[in-house]
């Protein structure tokens, strides 16, 4: 089976989970993490599998460019772009990065602290 095949975020964007997106478009999806860190917590994530941005290449440039102005979007449609928030990209174990699906992390709705644990 291929990465995408068994990927849970690849299956999230195909749908196959029921999962709701609070944002979607031709290349990105943005959906709540099911363990929030915050009272916004949202990730958003490229359809096409990308383990990470690590793993991204020079053809990447338009998607990753979608998922930062998604990220915007998803901020001001859920009202937090004046208050603020918080974008994380974890990339490789050193980070914590737990699903190999490239994901920016969302997180908003309190004080968040730096720098982070
Ligand atoms: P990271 O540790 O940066 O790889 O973040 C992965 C995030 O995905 C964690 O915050 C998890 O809570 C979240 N997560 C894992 N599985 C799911 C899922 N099925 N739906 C929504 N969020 C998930």
């Amino acid at each position: 089976m291929s990465p995408a095949e068994v990927c849970i975020f690849c299956r999230i964007a195909r749908g196959e989970l029921g999962v709701s997106f609070l944002y979607e478009d031709d290349d990105v999806v943005a959906f709540k993490d099911t363990a929030p860190q915050a009272p916004v917590h949202v990730l958003v994530i490229p359809r096409r599998h990308i383990a990470s941005l690590d793993a991204s290449g020079p053809d990447d440039d338009a998607v990753l460019s979608r998922v930062l102005l998604a990220v915007r979007d998803v901020a001001r449609t859920l009202g937090v772009e004046q208050a603020g928030y918080r974008t994380v990209l974890n990339t490789g174990a050193d980070a914590g990065q737990s699903v190999h699906h490239l994901h920016a992390h969302v997180l908003a709705g309190r004080h968040l602290h730096w720098p982070p644990g």
